[in-house]
């Protein structure tokens, strides 16, 4: 009877290691990132997620440990592409509030696709089994503003950025110039690099035909931090 005590104190030790040790790991390793043949919903609920944290200002830098970094550099299997703008205020690792090895990013300005940004897509799809394409243009875009203003044949003084617009203008369509932020300038310009990269790239457009991987679009709202799916 004496003992009775005592072993009551020794297994609300054992309970309160094993309570320590479970919030110690859980701490540690963060939490865990979408497996890669995770659903594809899964990615994108993952993803809505972290932007809705990111919106309302309770970030929580998932995935950036030392445990992390160890893991990656044997080798990357993000769970999806997102082809974006280069413009520095729209860092898809931070409004997505994701970590390392999670996106493979792939940015131009206006999110313009060539030969190389397009092979650095099919990259990430065929050979680190990425499932979701994110296409995701902003408001407020440098790059649609210049080429939905600047009339073809006029130059910009560059022949580079010439090109650019060039490849960019057609895919913008009609827009409403009281649009101050350029938004459906800019939607329209997330369709048309859609559309682009199915006829562009055979693996895109194969891998999209039998279900394996999707493509969404998205924009990203500068002043509020939303990133709309549609
Ligand atoms: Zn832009």
């Amino acid at each position: 009877m004496a003992f009775k005590p005592k072993r009551k104190n020794t297994m609300k030790l054992y309970f309160l290691l094993l309570c320590s040790l479970t919030f110690t790991a859980c701490a540690h390793h963060q939490p865990l990132n979408v497996p890669v043949e995770a659903p594809i919903s899964d990615v994108i609920s993952e993803l809505k997620a972290g932007n809705s944290r990111f919106v309302h200002h309770q970030v929580i830098h998932p995935r950036q440990d030392q445990v992390r970094l160890t893991e990656q550099a044997s080798g990357q299997a993000p769970g999806s592409v997102v082809v974006s703008c280069s413009d520095s205020r729209v860092p898809p690792e931070m409004v997505f509030d994701q970590g390392l090895g999670d996106i493979f990013s792939v940015r131009t300005a206006g999110q313009a696709m060539d030969t190389y940004a397009v092979a650095s897509i099919e990259y990430a799809i065929e050979h680190l089994g990425a499932k979701t394409i994110v296409v995701m243009g902003h408001s407020s875009c440098g790059a649609v503003k210049a080429a939905a203003t600047t009339p073809e044949g006029k130059s910009t003084g560059s022949r580079n950025i010439d090109q650019l617009l060039h490849k960019i203008r057609p895919g913008l369509k009609k827009y409403d110039s009281k649009d101050q932020e350029y938004i459906q300038a800019a939607k329209n310009n997330v369709e048309s690099t859609i559309e682009y990269l199915k006829f562009k790239s055979h693996l895109i457009h194969e891998e999209l035909e039998h279900g394996k991987i999707k493509i969404v679009p998205a924009l990203y709202h500068l002043p509020t931090g939303e990133v709309e799916f549609w």
